[in-house]
């Protein structure tokens, strides 16, 4: 459910559905990587505005290298497991979630720095819900978000950590090693779209849905707290993505990176904003439209745009009215096959 350049503009058209207070520009289109013919300038556009100048993913990546040069236990530490440096790696990764989900939630939500401008559902969070822990939407994002999120994040991370330092995971050596880790920095993104569809419909799986990922979906509108709510049966699927560099050659930085992105991309992808502004231009893009009626209709919208999965499974849902009407029809036919006589 990855951020991308392109699909946050403005709407200047004249169909602008009812249902957003602010819809980016319409319909929402999938990568140029998957149309015929393949326009290789678009495509390295796309790539472009996914990166530079600006972006979460940019951000994200100084905040790792930052994470692994300054606040990482080293190589030799990690090599024999001792609970120190698994909490120091904890109270890090606390601190950052708090950072930059409770920094983005005070300032969009608590101090409504810029109003209701470039929101996409300004429905308010809810309060005296007994659906949410605590009866509240915020402290049940929070809490989830801390206790299980941060605590499984920061699991992967130590026993990552302590594979490579053993030998258990291959390591980045040779002459085209910077090239190597450059390389794998820009495929994690990648990576993330293609895994998050899957592990996205496998937890739509009735059974998964009832006991793990409903819990995400308590979240009918979202904030930066929401993204990373959820059960601890999704974090642990959800932060298995990490288990690749058991499989390609890796380095303590792209570990750190990996799962930094995953976490906190988490909260900048459901700000519930298309992006920062300052004075009237925005500076950053932020949640993903797309991921909007996901969570308002749930069974659309399952994948990211880089891969066009939603597309060739039928799933898409583009934010208009038509592709909305077709996604109704399809849960209408869907209930009724549901409840036909066998
Ligand atoms: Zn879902
Ligand atoms: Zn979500």
């Amino acid at each position: 459910m990855q951020n991308t350049g392109n699909d946050q503009e403005k709407n200047h058209g004249k169909a602008k559905p009812k249902t957003w207070n602010f819809p980016p520009k319409l319909p929402v289109t999938v990568s140029p990587l998957f149309t015929k013919p393949v326009k290789i300038e678009a495509v390295i556009k796309w790539f472009f505005l996914s990166w530079f100048p600006i972006s979460e993913r940019l951000i994200i990546l100084c905040i790792s290298v930052l994470c692994w040069l300054f606040f990482s236990p080293s190589v030799e530490q990690t090599q024999t497991f001792e609970w120190g440096w698994v909490v120091h790696i904890y109270l890090r990764n606390l601190l950052l979630m708090i950072m930059v989900a409770g920094g983005l939630h005070c300032y969009l939500y608590v101090f409504r720095k810029q109003g209701d401008e470039l929101q996409y559902d300004t429905k308010p969070f809810a309060q005296n819900k007994s659906s949410f822990t605590f009866n509240n939407q915020v402290w049940d994002n929070i809490f989830w978000s801390c206790v299980s999120g941060v605590t499984i994040w920061t699991a992967y991370e130590a026993l990552m950590l302590w594979s490579f330092s053993n030998g258990y995971s291959p390591q980045v050596t040779g002459p085209f090693s910077t090239l190597w880790l450059i390389g794998i920095i820009f495929f994690i993104p990648i990576w993330e779209t293609f895994y998050f569809y899957l592990i996205h419909r496998f937890l739509h799986v009735p059974v998964l849905y009832k006991f793990a990922h409903s819990l995400h979906h308590r979240n009918t509108n979202v904030g930066p707290w929401s993204g990373f709510s959820m059960h601890p049966i999704e974090h642990l699927i959800y932060l298995a993505s990490v288990l690749i560099h058991f499989v390609i050659p890796s380095h303590p930085l792209l570990i750190i990176f990996h799962l930094q992105f995953y976490a906190l991309s988490a909260a900048t992808t459901h700000t519930g904003f298309a992006g920062l502004l300052a004075g009237d231009k925005k500076w950053i893009n932020l949640g993903t439209f797309h991921h909007q009626p996901h969570h308002r209709y749930f069974e659309c919208n399952f994948g990211a745009l880089e891969i066009a999965w939603d597309k060739w499974f039928g799933s898409f849902h583009d934010g208009t009215e038509p592709s909305h009407q077709a996604f109704m029809q399809r849960r209408r036919e869907q209930v009724r096959a549901a409840h036909k006589p066998r």
